[in-house]
């Protein structure tokens, strides 16, 4: 079976936004053994997307698009499937039920415009939107699929998982899927590959490698007839993953690196404390949003451009400065763990681009880790510093270090 995919929208040849949803979908097909052909990227027009759903369905057995699905009349997709099949569109009672019944629970009365987020085709079903006002649709005609989703990854996600995923699954052959995603820190992608060369180039599991802003990802993707045989598909593997690199393994799936955070020092009973000259605010916002903070975080000092606290401030911070900032936020949020993360700067007070100390201070001792970002814009190296500073948190916490 093949496929190809379809990104709708302005934005996106104007380059406003990137591509993602094509992305994902492309590595979900890969599980299900479906091959992807075509990617393209169209514009809100009408013409152009008949034309691209038109040929996709005379090459393609299945057509899967994002975007397009909104209420306004520049969103197109319904419109251009109909007419690239010959049908008409009209109303579906049941969807419309529901898509009041979503706006009576956010206390808002549906705008008329959105009554075409409600319309089908005769060779149509509606895909249910968990996350959305855009359901998506369903097209069996003449043996080929045409499967259109809304443009919000979010929605995506939610949309594949239960829905999209396991019916092509059983279209292709694949059964069911199962998967398990490894989540790690301190290793280059180039690194790991080499450490596991072998389990790469399966079929079951297939075994893939993404690096993201929180380490290397490693996901597995187990087929089988039922669920227990597929999560046995994935079982070697992953055993045999743990007993490679298990001590750099920080998470899994849906996990984290605040969440784990969260749940490993209640687990512990202790608190945090951070200082952040380099993220800013952003690792108290991650630290913040678990539901568990008031069971383990006491707080972030923020400095901006001023001393932190007379008396305590290294002249330049290095591995020993980030250390006494830790020390700072530990004693002055009284938490049992201090942590900070800030830019590095020399005697002259000078910041070096991209560079980060990451200071820890507990009763069980001290820890610093260094990291390089490359140049970008400051809010990306704020995120970026946040999210590493968790990830060595939580890396020095499993290794007894602090
Ligand atoms: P909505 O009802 O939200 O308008 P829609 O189905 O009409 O949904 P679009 O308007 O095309 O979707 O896109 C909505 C948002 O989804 C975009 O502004 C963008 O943030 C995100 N988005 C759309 N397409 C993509 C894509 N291919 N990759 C990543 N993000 C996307």
């Amino acid at each position: 079976m093949n496929a190809e995919i379809l990104a709708v929208g302005h934005e996106l040849l104007m380059g406003e936004i990137v591509d993602t949803n094509s992305s994902y979908i492309a590595q979900q097909l890969a599980g299900t053994g479906i091959d992807v052909q075509w990617m393209s990227h169209i514009g809100d027009d009408i013409g152009h997307l008949s034309d691209a759903f038109k040929r996709g369905i005379e090459r393609s057995d299945i057509v899967i698009s994002t975007g397009g699905l909104g209420p306004t009349s520049d969103d197109l997709t319904r419109e251009a499937v109909a007419r690239a099949v010959g049908e008409e569109m009209a109303v579906d009672p049941d969807t419309l039920a529901w898509l009041e019944g979503v706006f009576t629970r956010r206390g808002m009365e549906m705008p008329r415009t959105n009554v075409k987020q409600a319309t089908l085709i005769p060779s149509a079903t509606s895909i249910p939107n968990p996350n959305g006002t855009a359901p998506g649709w369903w097209v069996e005609k003449n043996g080929r699929h045409i499967v259109i989703l809304p443009g919000p990854p979010r929605e995506i996600g939610q949309i594949w998982e239960q829905t999209v995923g396991p019916r092509l699954a059983e279209m292709s052959g694949a059964g069911v899927i199962s998967t398990r995603t490894l989540k790690t820190y301190g290793l280059s992608e180039g690194r790991m590959d080499e450490l596991l060369s072998d389990l790469f180039g399966r079929e079951n599991p297939y075994l893939g490698i993404y690096a993201h802003a929180d380490g290397i990802h490693l996901r597995m993707i187990g087929r089988g007839p039922s669920r227990s045989a597929a999560d046995k598909a994935i079982e070697p593997v992953e055993s045999e993953i743990r007993q490679r690199i298990g001590d750099i393994i920080w998470g899994t799936d849906d996990d984290t690196p605040a969440r784990r955070a969260g749940t490993l020092l209640v687990e512990r009973g202790q608190t945090l404390g951070v200082l952040e000259g380099a993220s800013a605010g952003a690792l108290a916002a991650m630290l913040h949003a678990r539901p568990e903070r008031e069971s383990f975080f006491r707080g972030a000092l923020v400095p901006g451009s001023g001393p932190v606290h007379a008396g305590h401030e290294p002249a330049s911070v290095d591995s020993n400065g980030a250390i006494i900032l830790a020390q700072l936020a530990r004693e002055s949020l009284t938490a049992d763990i201090g942590l900070s993360v800030t830019p590095v700067t020399s005697e002259t007070g000078a910041t070096s681009a991209g560079g980060v100390f990451i200071g820890m201070a507990s009763d069980a001792g001290t820890h610093v880790a260094t990291g390089q970002f490359p140049r970008r814009n400051a809010e990306w190296v704020m995120q970026r510093s946040a999210t590493m500073a968790i990830v060595e948190l939580l890396s020095a916490l499993s290794s007894n270090r602090i």
